[in-house]
């Protein structure tokens, strides 16, 4: 059984697929009994699809700020609106 340090070390090679059977059948075996592992695999697989795929566009200054307003409007509004509720 590999540590997730190894684990963590061979992911890379893991994905490039550039490892050979055995060492890919230990890594294999720590994901299925490594959940912490197996996110961070998936993660990472995620990300790398992200940048090979469609050109990863950042949020628009615009929508961020919008998005930004919307939240604070949410803070300013929220947090204590029950009324009615005495103790
Ligand atoms: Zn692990």
């Amino acid at each position: 059984m590999l540590t997730c340090k190894e684990f963590l070390q061979e992911l890379s090679d893991f994905l490039d697929e550039s490892v050979d059977g055995e060492l890919r059948t230990r890594l294999e075996a720590h994901i299925s009994e490594c959940p912490n592992c197996f996110v961070i695999l998936d993660t990472t697989k995620r990300t790398i699809q992200v940048y090979q795929g469609i050109d990863p566009k950042p949020i628009p200054q615009e929508v961020h700020t919008r998005l930004m307003r919307a939240v604070e409007k949410k803070i300013a509004a929220g947090g204590n609106g029950q009324t009615g509720t005495t103790a």
